[in-house]
């Protein structure tokens, strides 16, 4: 992929309290970009990254764990915390329970749904945590001259939740606004699970586009942004994804297609793309576009299970 010198530099955050402990490739999947927090009382890591299992400068001391959601690679580093305390949105709470319950939570089913549970074990280190506790929007975690605030932001999951961290720098306030999975890549938004919602993630991005903050951090590729215009850049590049594949699905049902040629044909991956769940992300992502075209009357159903622009 071509770059600019900047974005081939080697990634490094540190603000106040803020810390940025970016993974291998800036946090491309499967590793990702951990935050760390450090007050006076507490220090408090967000979304531990498969790449701290292999550190080389050793993991940090952490009081407590926040997770923006509960998907593999967000929990990856968690086992490496087994006595921390770790928090997450209630809606989400239930994937920490066991593997069924995780397994849940994305729906893939069948065979694909064994591949991945395998996966969820040995590349995420997958391990229960029952203790685990909730928080819901608005919650505030004050570490000590810091603080983290909860907004729920729905859609990739249920319970995936944004944080803004907080704090003060000689009588200016400070704000990063952390953006777990809203990425701001170009691939787009990510609602192919059970769990996920097209229209809970819409009206999501319309929050987070409001938002005001000094940096913009995400967990994978794009890392932190300071620029406020670039932000919204990436913003329109990442939502605009939604639209450009419920236009290519509106011209593909000129002719009547069936779900599983819908998932064949690939809106959501490249055709090529070598990602095993695809066929699952590509049902549940396409048929939520399918169903609210056919609710604006935009596409009618078809017997024998095909679908047409209306
Ligand atoms: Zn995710």
């Amino acid at each position: 992929m071509a770059g600019s010198a900047s974005e081939d530099a080697e990634p490094h955050f540190e603000q106040g309290p803020v810390r940025i402990l970016f993974g291998q490739r800036k946090g491309a999947y499967p590793d990702g970009n951990s935050i760390l927090v450090q007050g006076e009382n507490e220090s408090l890591l967000i979304d531990p990254a498969l790449g701290l299992h292999t550190r080389s400068v050793g993991l940090p001391a952490v009081d407590r764990v926040l997770l923006s959601h509960c998907h593999e690679d967000h929990i990856a580093g968690l086992a490496l915390f087994p006595e921390t305390p770790v928090h997450l949105h209630a809606l989400d709470r239930p994937g920490l329970d066991s593997l069924d319950d995780m397994l849940a939570i994305y729906g893939y089913g069948g065979a694909i749904e064994e591949t991945f549970r395998t996966v969820l074990v040995d590349t995420f280190h997958y391990a229960p945590r029952r203790d685990a506790q909730t928080f819901v929007d608005g919650d505030v975690f004050d570490a000590g001259g810091v603080k983290v605030r909860m907004h729920h932001a729905p859609g990739h999951t249920r319970g995936h939740t944004c944080m803004m961290v907080e704090w003060d720098e000689g009588g200016t306030p400070r704000r990063l606004l952390y953006l777990g999975d809203i990425e701001l890549t170009g691939f787009g938004p990510y609602y192919g699970d059970q769990w996920s919602d097209l229209e809970d993630f819409e009206r999501s991005l319309q929050w987070v586009r409001g938002v005001e903050a000094d940096w913009y951090a995400t967990f994978h590729h794009i890392g932190v942004l300071g620029e406020r215009a670039r932000f919204l850049e990436r913003l329109d590049l990442f939502e605009g994804a939604i639209a450009r594949r419920e236009k290519a699905l509106i011209e593909f049902l000129a002719e009547p297609h069936t779900l599983d040629e819908v998932a064949d044909h690939r809106f959501v991956y490249r055709p090529g793309d070598d990602v095993s769940f695809a066929d699952a992300v590509e049902r549940r992502s396409m048929q939520q576009h399918i169903d609210r075209l056919a609710a604006n009357g935009r596409v009618r159903s078809l017997p024998e299970g095909r679908y047409q622009v209306a």
